[in-house]
């Protein structure tokens, strides 16, 4: 069955690039793979530089009637879009599932976690105001505008193609701003599906534009471009250097979310049931390709075997397979490089003393796509590569310490500061080790920090900026002071 075949509507089925409102093909194109099969599900235009200038002058076209409308206008499109969502939510899953893997559930459930964005942000469009202030000359006044940033470049990862893309476009819409979208080569159809249903929920021409094509051409066109005044990013600390490198010429304000080393806290007086099942559930979510994934798992060491046998039965009960499979929970890696660095990762760990508890090993002949077996590793050291870089796949590796301040260095000894995990039943050390962690969110015997109404940012070399809430909104706007003589001041 063809994907376009899978599709209750398959009109959302699109290949071009949709730019001041209406599609468009060009001659040169790339492929998109199923990585759980590595078969060939499109080829998908790329747009070029030339395409690319193309959309964001669109997009400054797009800016000048948006900027203007009532954010109350706003709000209604916003909410059309995501009603749309909604309702083709299995498509949208289908989608996904297709271009990136992870099983159907799971995809669902990223269509839903990436709508409560648009909702959220739709709300927020009222929301945005200036202020009045006091000002020291007699019958003077000052006021503040919160007005948008213009247009903004958002480049896309491939783990989250839907959600990745919300967080920044509903935003940022809500705010008043037109975007240009370039998401990840490996999952363009998600994207052009959203711009579809950005379509029928009437975002006037040039406000929303979706272009795909090689990051290289793209690139330097959406972060140099003198009407770009914002670039929203996720990715590769990499390439948010880059990104913010290039920004840096035309001073452009960027939203970086960039990659992690998440520490998982286990101390002694853990629930140590609650904190294995919150490893197995924050692990395994995209197959372990997430910025928040565990990377470390930091266990005190009086509880350490305990623990890892709790892990250890339930790693072994994770089933990889095909995402369209019920009976997969993790689906393959995005591609075999992905594949063969987690396996170059997991070897070089268990030379340098790591113990292979379950797994270990490629499952790409047994399964026929990029898959990776779930994996536990014991007893690393904290100087291992596996330790220092981002893993990236479905591996989890304890680490055994001894007390709360050797913890909290160990947990801190990276240039990574995104997601951290703590679990203890005592308020105490729940109080100081939130304190002392250097990280942008920290999740308390809860495996899962993200969602519409808070904070999702990080601090250090994981990003600037903050996704989610109020913040999310307050990021696509610039404050304008207005100051008013006094009549006889
Ligand atoms: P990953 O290694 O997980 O694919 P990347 O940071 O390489 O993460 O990719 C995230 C996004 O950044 C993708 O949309 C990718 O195409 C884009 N990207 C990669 N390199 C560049 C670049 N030099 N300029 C602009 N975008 C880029």
């Amino acid at each position: 069955m063809t994907i376009s075949e899978r599709l209750t509507e398959p009109a959302l089925f699109k290949t071009g690039a949709y730019i001041g409102g209406k599609w468009t093909s060009g001659d040169k194109s790339f492929p998109v793979y199923n990585p759980a099969n590595r078969q060939t599900l499109a080829d998908v235009t790329d747009v070029g530089a030339e395409g690319a200038k193309t959309a964001i002058a669109a997009a400054s076209e797009g800016l000048k009637r948006w900027k203007k409308t009532s954010p109350f206008e706003r709000c209604r499109v916003l909410l059309k879009w995501y009603d749309l969502i909604q309702r083709y939510s299995d498509d949208l899953g289908t989608l996904i599932t297709a271009e990136m893997g992870k099983p159907l559930r799971e995809a669902k459930g990223e269509v839903a976690y990436g709508a409560a964005f648009i909702e959220w942000s739709a709300q927020e469009a009222a929301r945005v105001h200036g202020e009045t202030l006091p000002v020291a000359a007699p019958g003077a006044r000052g006021w503040t505008l919160r007005q948008p940033v213009g247009v903004v470049s958002c480049i896309t990862p491939w783990n989250f193609p839907a959600a990745m893309i919300t967080r920044k476009a509903a935003p940022a819409l809500a705010a008043g701003c037109s975007i240009v979208i370039k998401p990840a080569p490996e999952t363009p159809l998600t994207a052009l599906a959203l711009a579809e249903l950005a379509d029928r929920a009437g975002f006037p021409a040039g406000v929303f534009n979706v272009i795909c094509g090689d990051a290289q051409d793209l690139g330097p066109v959406m972060t140099g471009s003198p009407e770009v005044r914002m670039i929203g990013f996720t990715g590769s600390t990499e390439v948010g250097k880059l990104l913010m490198r290039q920004a840096a010429d035309g001073i452009k304000r960027v939203s970086l979310e960039l990659g992690g080393n998440a520490p998982f806290i286990v101390m002694d007086d853990a629930d140590l049931d609650a904190a294995a099942a919150g490893v197995a559930q924050a692990k395994f979510r995209s197959g372990g390709q997430t910025c928040v994934s565990p990377n470390r798992i930091i266990v005190q060491e009086g509880v350490a075997d305990a623990f890892v046998g709790r892990l250890q039965a339930k790693i072994a009960s994770v089933k990889a397979g095909d995402g369209f499979d019920s009976a997969s929970d993790i689906g393959p890696l995005i591609h075999d490089e992905a594949v063969d660095r987690v396996d170059a990762l997991v070897k070089s760990a268990v030379a340098g003393g790591a113990k292979v508890l379950t797994g270990g090993q490629p499952l790409a002949d047994e399964l026929g796509g990029s898959f990776y077996a779930p994996t536990l590793l014991d007893g690393g050291s904290f100087d291992l590569e596996i330790a220092r870089s981002e893993i990236f796949g479905p591996v989890a590796s304890v680490y055994r310490a001894s007390d709360e301040t050797q913890i909290v260095q160990l947990a801190n000894d990276t240039p990574y500061g995104l997601a951290a995990y703590l679990y203890t039943r005592d308020i105490g050390r729940v109080h100081r080790m939130t304190e002392e962690l250097d990280y942008g969110m920290i999740g308390v015997n809860a495996p899962m920090v993200g969602s519409a109404s808070t904070p999702f940012g990080g601090v250090k070399e994981s990003g600037i900026g903050r996704e989610g809430g109020k913040w999310g909104v307050e990021e696509f706007t610039e404050l304008k002071y207005v100051l008013l003589a006094g009549v006889n001041g």
